[in-house]
């Protein structure tokens, strides 16, 4: 049994990246990939119901060239009156790991508890059953979010550090889990990608977890492609693919959770 594992994702599901997200399933599965965690966003930057788009929905609800598993990826994945201030971690998060949004970074456990209820129902309604998984929309969180999850009825979510399971009180276990993924938003960060990516990779080639985050607008710009391609191959060769309930399986099985 290989020791070291991989698990891939596909960021921002939503009816606007229709035409992405079927390239980029189209493109795992042409690879080899055969499971994907596929992160579903109810109402991306406002721009409609994920629910009501019936092109969509017939999609997501499938067949499908891969194993998916579908989690629940913010509401609207935009934050919005962010507060003025906040933790100097909040205030670097918010200027520096994404572009304005950190839907959850700064939400209380109430607000956040609505969205997750929310998005929850959008959910059950595309799938016909509620997620067990949430990922905050750039990686970025605020310390009620996992009370919040627990209050939603939500077991795990994760983080740029790795994948957490969090008890019935909000109690979290984390497992340890870098995650490579490729930015496209400016010119140099595309380009920096390029080199970044490839370099990640070699420096957590011994890690017992890697995580690969793939973004719709990854599959605009053929040299992001190529270099998508390029890693996920060599990480094929040499880790075994598991899929998001695997990868976290070890936490689940822990008896300390609290
Ligand atoms: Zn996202």
């Amino acid at each position: 049994m290989n020791e070291r594992k991989l698990h891939v994702a596909l960021h921002d599901v939503a009816p606007k990246h229709l035409a992405r997200a079927k390239r980029a399933e189209k493109l795992l599965a042409s690879l080899g990939v055969e499971k994907a965690t596929f992160l579903a966003v109810p109402d991306f930057h406002h721009e409609g119901r994920s629910d009501l788009a019936e092109p969509f929905v017939e999609w997501c609800r499938g067949p499908h060239p891969l194993e998916i598993e579908w989690a629940l990826h913010g509401y609207f994945h935009v934050e919005e009156n962010a507060p003025a201030g906040g933790s100097a971690r909040e205030r670097f998060d918010r200027a520096w790991m994404t572009g304005g949004e950190g839907e959850f970074l700064a939400l209380p456990a109430a607000e956040a508890e609505t969205r997750l209820r929310e998005g929850v129902r959008v959910h059950e309604s595309i799938f016909g059953a509620a997620p067990a998984h949430f990922v905050p929309p750039a990686w970025l969180w605020h310390e009620d979010l996992p009370r919040a999850l627990a209050a939603a009825g939500i077991r795990s979510f994760e983080a740029h550090k790795g994948l957490c399971v969090v008890g019935p009180d909000g109690g979290q276990e984390w497992l340890l889990a870098p995650v490579i993924s490729w930015a496209t938003r400016t010119l140099a960060r595309r380009i920096g990608s390029l080199y970044v990516c490839p370099a990640l990779a070699f420096l957590w080639r011994e890690t017992r977890l890697l995580r690969v985050a793939l973004h719709p607008f990854d599959f605009d710009w053929s040299s992001t492609q190529a270099s998508i391609e390029k890693l996920l191959k060599a990480q094929l060769e040499t880790r075994e693919q598991v899929s998001l309930a695997e990868a976290l399986d070890p936490l689940v099985r822990a008896p300390s959770r609290s």
